[in-house]
């Protein structure tokens, strides 16, 4: 109850936080996650460590959940918000300290996070898709110490060329899922084996080994439903009475199956990719006509399919027609590390891309899928906003100036805490400078002179142990990241701070409880 609910709420979500700060940055440490099994994963991926920990406060998940809000938003950047969250609570109880009451201190910081969204978008700077080398640095920004750095070059070229590839204009603006982006790992090989496939690569085989390895100029047709006799859904019975008429019987299915085959031969098709099964004659069928075919293929790849080769999925094969057919330059079965696997490649102006990854083993395949993951996302977010800022902390000592800056300019009782909202901001630097094993105290001194004298995209470089133009250096980001942590670390704080007590309730299923279906969507309303 009272002091002592929210004392507990802080420290709850204070912890959380500090278990991600060391993790922070490109000299970041690792966890090791071990779950009750004695599966291991290591990784430095705030989004990742906080999913598969096990929290039980309450004020805690709500911190995991700014997490989740960040990765979900922009991709990247989970880290930064869950540091800027525990900074802000630990600001905070500073100020509950001097009796500031917690009213106070979250409208000051309401005011802070409204005030540092404008600071940073007139602090950005404007790029454009076509700008591949800024769009390669921001890929490598986010990629830096994430286990996957020998690999860096590889894959933050071919993560820049995915979502350039999926980006889509809409209503003059870029619009990128990246859902669009397939991603397979194969271990065996190495990193630098890894490929941008234009098209898809499908986890089949063809049905029938009498049917070609390798179709060119692929017409593609894409059926959703079975290429069988469908049985009848209610009883029903056929008297046989001679063995002609079983014959007849037999034959009849027989025809109708060629007849399956022959039409879809007669749009020309050369490639099937069915979402059901396909009967035994009908392979036999399709093999003889020399036409490749693969069945049960998933529901999301037939749906990749489509939109890499331009094919319309059919429902009803007597429906199909030339119109609905693909293209692919090349459709073709390869052996992949001893798994045989349909590629559908050279596709013409594909929407939907596949990266292939390789690498020697499964941990570290996983580890370079998160890295590029992060730079997918920060890719896309950078192509659809078409805004950077500088990392290293160079964005983060510029929004702790300017809103110091604005904090002396306020009266009254929230400029306390506004001021206090400012100073959290430096956790980012100071928290890359510890982490690469310098001095905090001497580094942020030292950066701030430089960050007065030679502007806004001075921050820290953990290699050298300097104050550099980071701009110059290419460590870029994501507008959208920092403008994401700032407002949900601040929503999250705010949310705890405003707890006095805590109560134990019967079930809150369906009322956004974090966790539940609600997330921070299901936030209450945040007006005061
Ligand atoms: P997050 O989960 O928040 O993305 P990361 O571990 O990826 O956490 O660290 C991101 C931070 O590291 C950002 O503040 C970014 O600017 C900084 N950073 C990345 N590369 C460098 C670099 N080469 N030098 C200094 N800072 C860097
Ligand atoms: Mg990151």
């Amino acid at each position: 109850m009272g002091r002592d609910a929210q004392r507990m709420n802080i420290l709850a979500g204070r912890i959380v936080s500090e278990v991600v700060k060391t993790t922070l940055g490109p000299r970041g440490m690792d966890k090791m996650l071990v779950d009750s099994l004695g599966d291991v994963v290591v990784t430095n991926d705030g989004a990742t460590i906080l999913k598969e920990m096990d929290i039980a406060h309450p004020a805690a998940k709500m911190i995991v959940e700014v997490a989740k809000t960040q990765d979900d938003e922009v991709g990247d950047g989970t880290t930064t918000a869950v540091v800027i969250a525990g900074e802000l609570l630990k600001k905070a109880e500073g100020l509950l300290d001097q009796n500031i009451h917690p009213t106070v201190i979250t409208s000051g910081y309401k005011i802070a996070a409204e005030e540092a969204d404008k600071i940073l978008d007139s602090i950005a700077t404007k790029i454009d898709i076509g700008d591949e080398d800024m769009l390669t640095k921001v890929a490598h920004t986010a990629m830096t110490g994430k286990g996957a750095e020998k690999a860096k070059e590889t894959l933050g070229t071919l993560a820049v060329r995915a979502v350039r590839q999926v980006a889509e204009k809409v209503n003059g603006g870029w619009e990128i899922d990246t859902d669009n982006i397939k991603v397979e790992k194969k271990t065996g090989g190495s990193v630098e084996d890894s490929k941008l496939i234009q098209g898809l690569v499908i986890d089949k085989e063809r049905v029938h080994s009498g049917m070609p390895l390798k179709v060119k100029d692929a017409k593609i047709a894409l059926l959703s439903s079975a290429l069988e006799i469908k049985e009848s859904s209610t009883d029903a019975e056929i008297r046989i009475t001679d063995p002609e008429m079983l014959q007849r019987f037999i034959d009849q299915e027989e025809q109708m199956l060629r007849k399956m085959v022959e039409k879809i031969k007669s749009t020309g098709a050369n490639v099937v990719f069915c979402q059901k099964g396909i009967d035994d004659l009908a392979q036999h069928y399709l093999a003889k006509e020399g036409i490749l075919a693969t069945r049960r293929v998933k529901k999301s790849d037939m749906e990749a399919l489509a939109k890499a080769t331009g094919a319309r999925m059919v429902t009803k094969i007597e429906d199909l027609d030339e119109k609905d057919l693909g293209v692919a330059g090349i459709v073709e079965e390869r052996r992949v590390a001893g798994d045989e696997m349909i590629f559908v490649e050279e596709c013409l102006d594909p929407k939907a891309v596949c990266l292939l990854l390789r690498g020697g083993t499964e941990h570290f395949i996983d580890s370079v899928e998160r890295a590029l993951d992060d730079a997918i996302g920060v890719v896309a977010s950078v192509i659809e906003d078409g805004t950077v800022v500088a990392g290293g902390g160079a964005v983060d000592m510029q929004l702790v100036k300017q809103l110091s800056e604005f904090a002396d300019r306020q009266s009254g009782r929230e400029q306390l805490a506004i001021k206090a909202f400012a100073e959290a901001l430096e956790i980012i630097p100071r928290t890359l400078s510890s982490n690469a094993g310098l001095d905090p105290i001497d580094l942020l001194v030292k950066l701030r002179a430089e960050h007065e004298k030679s502007g806004k995209h001075i921050g820290i470089d953990v290699f050298a142990a300097e104050p550099v133009d980071m701009y110059k250096q290419g460590i870029l980001e994501p507008l959208r990241i920092k403008k994401q942590a700032v407002k949900s670390a601040s929503e999250a704080a705010i949310m705890i701070l405003r707890i006095d007590d805590v109560i134990a309730a019967s079930d809150l299923k369906g009322m956004g409880a974090p966790g539940g279906a609600g997330g921070m969507g299901g936030m209450p309303d945040m007006d005061m």
